[in-house]
C-alpha cells in the first residue's frame, strides 16, 4: 500500500523523495521523477483500475510463461519495477490529458 507510506511514491511505487501531498490522514509521497501535479492527480482518483491494467500490460510484455533462475530473477524484478513506474506515469498522464 502506497498511501501514507513515506518510503514509496504514490504514483509509480519508486522510492519517495520526501515530499508529499494530501492531509494528515491521507498523504501521498512522490518521487523525483513524478511531479507534484501527478501526485495531486493520483491521490484524487481511484487508481485501482489503472493499477490493474498496468499489471496486465506488464504481464503481457513479460510473456505468459517466465522461467528464471539466479541473477535473471533480480534483473526481471528490476525490469518489472521500472516498467510499472513508466506505465503508471503514462496512465496518469493520459488521464490528465483527457481533462
Ligand atoms: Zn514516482
Amino acid at each position: 500500500m502506497r498511501l501514507n507510506n513515506s518510503e514509496s511514491c504514490y504514483v509509480c511505487a519508486r522510492r519517495a523523495c520526501g515530499l508529499a501531498v494530501g492531509n494528515a490522514h491521507r498523504r501521498a509521497w512522490y518521487c523525483e521523477m513524478c511531479t507534484i501535479e501527478l501526485a495531486v492527480e493520483a491521490i484524487n482518483m481511484n487508481l485501482d483500475p489503472i493499477e490493474k491494467q498496468t499489471i496486465v500490460n506488464i504481464a503481457e510484455k513479460a510473456g505468459k510463461e517466465v522461467t528464471l533462475t539466479g541473477e535473471d530473477v533480480n534483473a526481471f524484478i528490476e525490469w518489472v519495477i521500472q516498467e510499472y513506474s513508466n506505465e503508471m506515469r503514462n496512465a496518469v498522464n493520459n488521464v490528465m490529458e483527457t481533462f
